[in-house]
């Protein structure tokens, strides 16, 4: 009897498709095939055999072929996908087909490049066995008799008719021929690299080291909370050595902006010997495959790399580490909306093995769960070098100012002595994509929803002001309901234009800006960075870009714009993450042994987050924050959804929502569906964008709903609409 296969497809269909084929062992499953779809053929994967289908077997088409060429995905990461497709309300199928290197998602043959080479056997002859006319085959034994094995194209190189001697040696028995992966980019021998000193660990590091030592084995998460240049990434280091000793691998999760060479380059100091490969987007499609494969085998020891390497197989997982694991970048922001942060924590469970969660600023939900008792909390709270002081962080009063640009007389007047220093500065603008607010410069009055505890958002084209958490809308009044001010204007400021305004100030100042537009074209971050760090530039400016992992050792100074936003957003999570970002933008000042200063222009220097920045107490804004957020029943004191739709016409999204509200069955009394609202940027390449969000107190109740729910929209005959759930949302 055939066997029945449930394939799975990269199409937009919460179905596996049944296939037969002639002889498959349970082995297979994991396993790509080739399938006709329609008049199409696509490449597939076996989720399961089975003995059964609703299909009768006329109705079953064979699998036209079965991909050998890479082994089968193993069953725990196929359990993992499943996880995903079912958290995420997302089709196995394209979960499967996102998790997988481009290069398997195509018919084409992928695997590990390999050569040939040779050994010698013991039946070779000494070379003063072989006569002396016998030069070529001397000169090759000479060679393998040095340490085999060694490559055919060394010895190809050796003389012209090397090949036709090879062919004569293999056919006497002397030399055996292998196939080998080829390594040659990763296979360092050790004796290139001269090994470093460790250096000896701090009271604090050591104390997290035998923390974690000490665990019981088996699945257990850990938070590292240590602020920037405490020596966290050498606790990494100590965790995988241990790790690499045991024979198991291990996974270190970054977020994109932070896997730079230099973080690369520790790793494979450290472990000369064992290969460390990373997994990220600016990789080709040939090296990710590559890298993939070696992990898969088990021939790559460690694996550094963003969101999507969570997927990686790597058969002797022994740990997972997640770098900032506050980082949004984390989140996948469109098709399959997934967090790998969550994910990997969902893996190391599944494995039963540790992981560590790591940051000087954590996410309040894993901060919650380490306060609640779920998580291992460990602190490093001194900088790793002993004379690398803290920054002195103060604000600059704007409500004493008159600003030009932007820029504060008390700003300018430091960036000036800071120039005549020789030292370097940083003006960072927060311009994160929040939604913008409606402000009053005179008074501070913000615009906030009288029916919740959310800020308005101001939408310009239409003049109105909506909340986008429970969909109150309003008109943009015409004078400050506080003062009466008329000068109302949503926040915000440009890095061009402060960019010119400071080459104004300063003509003789070398400025450099670093944002998403200035840094587009390939390598060319990296390239200013270079100028940075050889000492050409004065003064930086930019946008988080700059924020993270980059040690600037003559940078003193740090000026912070427009960050005023945040503190009263319509998002509730702005302000953990104007926390979070200027305790890394102040972390830039004074890596060196010189004391750095910040300074925040703000109209609230008396807000308590910039109380807890000033002392750099994370827990204690921490501790505010989540107090705030239970008072007003936010995550993580409950759980949320975000059903998304665009449409050509903003009234064709919003009117499936509302239809999309009205079918939804609120099986729990816990389960709250807000109205439907255009979404911040409304417009976005030219569609328009609406959701409405969905609330409940438990994580089970809410994928309860969300389950029945998503099937029932998948039955409404919806024209016109793309729409998608988005599971634990970060961005509104
Ligand atoms: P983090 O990841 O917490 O920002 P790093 O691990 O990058 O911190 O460490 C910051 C600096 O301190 C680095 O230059 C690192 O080499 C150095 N460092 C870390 N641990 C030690 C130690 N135990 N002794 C001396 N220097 C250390
Ligand atoms: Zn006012
Ligand atoms: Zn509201």
């Amino acid at each position: 009897m055939p066997h029945i296969l449930k394939i799975a497809l990269d199409i937009p269909l919460d179905t596996l498709f049944d296939y037969r084929a002639g002889e498959l062992k349970k082995e297979d499953v994991g396993l790509r095939v080739l399938v006709s779809f329609g008049r199409r053929k696509m490449v597939g994967l076996i989720t399961e055999i089975s003995g059964h289908s609703e299909l009768s077997s006329e109705q079953i088409k064979p699998v036209l072929k079965v991909f050998r060429d890479t082994p089968a995905l193993t069953p725990d990461i196929l359990k993992l996908l499943r996880f995903c497709a079912d958290y995420y309300h997302h089709p196995l199928g394209e979960v499967i087909f996102t998790a997988l290197p481009q290069r398997l998602r195509s018919d084409r043959a992928a695997s590990l490049p390999s050569q040939i080479s040779y050994v010698l056997n013991e039946a070779a002859p000494q070379l003063d066995e072989l006569p002396p006319r016998a030069i070529v085959k001397r000169k090759l034994l000479a060679q393998l008799a040095q340490g085999s094995p060694v490559t055919r194209e060394t010895l190809l190189a050796l003389s012209p008719s090397a090949n036709k001697q090879l062919g004569e040696m293999l056919a006497k028995g002397w030399i055996a021929e292998r196939q080998e992966t080829c390594l040659k980019n990763f296979a360092r021998a050790a004796s290139d690299t001269i090994p470093e000193p460790l250096p000896t660990l701090t009271p604090e590091q050591a104390a997290v080291i035998d923390s974690c030592a000490s665990e019981p084995s088996g699945f257990s998460v850990s938070l590292l909370l240590g602020i920037t240049g405490s020596g966290k990434t050498e606790v990494y280091l100590r965790l995988t050595a241990s790790q690499l000793e045991q024979g198991r691998q291990v996974l270190v999760l970054v977020p994109e902006i932070n896997l730079t060479p230099q973080l690369e380059a520790r790793f494979q100091t450290r472990f000369p010997e064992l290969t460390v490969v990373s997994l990220h987007s600016s990789l080709s499609d040939s090296e990710r495959l590559h890298h993939w494969l070696l992990a898969q085998s088990g021939q790559a020891r460690v694996v550094l790399g963003t969101r999507l390497s969570v997927f990686t197989p790597l058969p002797e997982l022994g740990l997972i580490i997640v770098d900032e694991e506050h980082d949004s970048s984390f989140k996948q922001q469109d098709g399959l909306r997934y967090g790998a942060r969550d994910m990997a924590v969902t893996r190391a469970k599944q494995n039963n093995i540790p992981i560590l969660l790591g940051s000087a600023t954590p996410s309040l939900e894993s901060y919650h769960n380490a306060l609640a008792g779920r998580y291992h909390l460990l602190r490093l709270t001194r900088r790793a070098v002993e004379d690398a002081q803290l920054p002195a962080i103060r604000c600059v009063d704007m409500r004493n100012e008159k600003p030009q640009d932007g820029l504060s007389a008390t700003l300018l007047r430091a960036l000036a002595r800071n120039l005549e220093l020789g030292h370097q500065s940083l003006v960072f603008i927060n311009r994160r994509g929040f939604a913008p607010v409606l402000m009053c410069n005179q008074c501070g009055w913000l615009a906030p929803c009288l029916r919740c505890a959310s800020r308005l958002v101001v939408h310009l084209r239409e003049r109105r002001l909506r909340c986008h958490h429970c969909g109150h809308e309003e008109r943009i009044p015409l004078n400050c309901p506080g003062c009466g001010n008329l000068d109302l204007a949503p926040l915000g400021l440009g890095t061009q234009r402060l960019e010119d305004a400071l080459s104004q100030h300063f003509p003789a100042a070398r400025i450099l800006r670093i944002d998403r537009d200035s840094t587009r074209r390939k390598h060319a971050l990296r390239d200013m960075l270079q100028e940075v760090h050889e000492e050409r530039v004065d003064i930086l400016v930019g946008t988080q870009i700059l924020a993270k992992g980059h040690d600037f050792k003559r940078l003193t100074l740090v000026g912070a714009l427009n960050v005023d936003g945040a503190l009263y957003s319509a998002d509730f999570r702005a302000a953990e993450r104007l926390f979070a970002q200027l305790m890394q933008v102040a972390g830039r000042a004074g890596r060196a042994a010189e004391a750095g200063t910040v300074l925040i222009q703000t109209q609230f220097p008396d807000h308590p987050l910039f109380e807890a920045l000033r002392l750099q107490d994370y827990e204690a804004f921490a501790t505010t924050q989540l107090a705030e957020r239970k008072q007003a029943g936010f995550p993580p004191f409950c759980h949320q959804a975000l059903l998304r739709a665009e449409a050509s016409q903003l009234e064709t999204a919003l009117s499936f929502l509302r239809q999309a509200k009205k079918i939804a069955v609120p099986i729990s009394a816990s389960i709250t569906l807000y109205d439907p609202v255009p979404a911040s940027m409304a417009r976005l390449a030219g569609r328009e964008r609406a959701q409405l969000l969905v609330q409940a107190d438990a994580r089970r109740d809410l994928q309860r709903f969300l389950h029945h729910w998503n099937a029932a929209l998948a039955e409404l005959k919806v024209r016109q609409v793309r729409w998608s759930l988005d599971v634990d949302p970060l961005d509104f």
